[in-house]
């Protein structure tokens, strides 16, 4: 249990701290989401309607028992539970990544026309919250999804597709089991890249060998219809690539920065809340206000 332990430590320091940086010539941007979170002052304690943004929740590891100390990324079961419940009983509607496509590009073509370009808020007539799971572990076919299936709830996997396929690293699910859970029809799989190498730590054109690869792996051991989304490995992105993965058709890309979607938000740069250990549903419900109050700042996008 000890060198588990160990091994999600890991795990919670590749995916959670992320900073700007300039690598290899090229401008990384990234965010150091858990420092973030903790810079807000007393005068920005205002309230935001939920209704005003889209609170996108990034999970990664599931388990039935807490790991203990350290495992900043591993949700326990109860706490999934908990979180979909009190989520539902304030009032949210889960929606899927299509749904999230439909209401964003709307709002993209109202911004180009500039008709609607003033402000922040959404004004949904609704409350709105997606669940994203990064990576394919095993633990989301075991544990998370009979949930998604008893409360009706959808959600998105971003999986390495060679891990997947080669079943390398902490356990992933099969393909087969991902099929199953595709026609639940709770359960979206999309692209997390074929090898999870973060853009920092290769050359921008074999990162998007990588995700070209991962998109034809998808397509070749599923079915399922969809948009065509992204979550960066870690979170790291550069505007070029970003440019280049517009022109391959992606409807929908994710980083990792803390905050929550608003009326400024670009389908190709969309913040995501990480669930940490520990939360309840009332400590999510009080995160996602954090996050929200945050993008909310004056001058944030
Ligand atoms: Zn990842």
């Amino acid at each position: 249990m000890k060198d588990r332990g160990k091994v999600f430590v890991a795990i919670a320091l590749l995916c959670c701290f992320f900073f700007q940086q300039t690598v290899w010539g090229k401008t990384v941007v990234a965010m150091d989401s858990m420092k973030e979170q903790e810079q807000i002052s007393p005068a920005e304690e205002t309230v935001i309607p939920p209704t005003d943004y889209i609170p996108v929740l990034m999970y990664h590891h599931f388990a039935i028992r807490d790991m203990g100390e350290g495992n900043g990324v591993v949700t326990t079961q109860a706490e999934l539970r908990a979180q979909i419940a009190s989520l539902k009983e304030a009032g949210y509607e889960f929606i899927s990544l299509e749904t999230l496509d439909r209401l964003l590009q709307q709002m993209e073509k109202k911004r180009n026309q500039k008709t609607d370009n003033e402000g922040k808020s959404l004004g949904l007539g609704q409350k709105y919250v997606c669940i994203t799971i990064d990576d394919g572990y095993l633990s989301n076919y075991e544990l998370a999804f009979p949930l998604f299936k008893e409360y009706r709830v959808p959600a998105s996997i971003f999986v390495v597709t060679d891990s997947i396929t080669q079943q390398t690293g902490l356990k992933k699910f099969t393909w087969k089991q991902g099929q199953k859970m595709v026609d639940s029809g709770m359960v979206k799989l999309y692209n997390h890249t074929a090898n999870h190498i973060p853009i920092d730590m290769e050359i921008e054109e074999a990162f998007l060998l990588a995700v070209a690869q991962g998109e034809q792996a998808l397509q070749a051991h599923l079915r399922q219809e969809g948009c065509k989304a992204l979550a960066y490995p870690n979170g790291r992105f550069t505007l070029y690539a970003q440019k280049e993965l517009e022109k391959m058709g992606f409807d929908l890309l994710f980083t990792v920065e803390h905050g929550v979607i608003t009326k400024q938000t670009s389908r190709y740069e969309i913040p995501r809340i990480a669930v940490e250990s520990g939360w309840d549903g009332q400590a999510l419900l009080e995160h996602i206000e954090r996050a929200a109050r945050k993008s909310f700042v004056p001058g944030k996008r």
